[in-house]
């Protein structure tokens, strides 16, 4: 299970998540999870201007205007998102080779079964995609 980072999304956010995953279906949505601690606390959705079904690019100024937000809410960024309309949770080999930021989990929501999404987390060391836990759901 990698080093030990964990994420906890939230029954709100994870249905952003699913929302947004099915709008841009075909295409691959994508977007910032931000949060404190390990828990997201807020989803930015992000344009994803390849607009194609098997890989993204977000845009640059979304994701400046995002950070700047994190910023003033004193937020961290704690995950890069996108979703797989069609294929399973996993890392592609290109998801791999562009995850170049480290200290940040790579969460990718399946629509593969569009009635059970299924929503991963991954930090790539080494070229290597590990699997790390993502709690999702409401845990008072
Ligand atoms: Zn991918």
């Amino acid at each position: 299970m990698g080093l030990g980072i964990m994420m906890k999304v939230g029954e709100d956010i994870y249905e952003e998540l699913v929302e947004a995953a099915r709008e841009d279906a075909p295409l691959e949505a994508c977007g910032i999870l931000a949060g404190v601690d390990g828990v997201v606390e807020k989803f930015y959705r992000m344009t994803n201007s390849d607009a194609s079904a098997e890989h993204y690019t977000m845009v640059p100024e979304e994701q400046f205007a995002a950070v700047k937000d994190m910023r003033e809410l004193g937020l961290t960024m704690l995950a890069v998102w996108h979703s797989h309309p069609a294929t399973p949770a996993r890392m592609s080999e290109e998801d791999i080779k562009l995850a170049y930021m480290p200290e940040t989990i790579y969460a990718i929501l399946s629509l593969e079964n569009p009635a059970e999404p299924v929503l991963k987390g991954f930090e790539v060391v080494d070229g290597e995609a590990n699997e790390v836990e993502v709690e999702t759901g409401n845990r008072q």
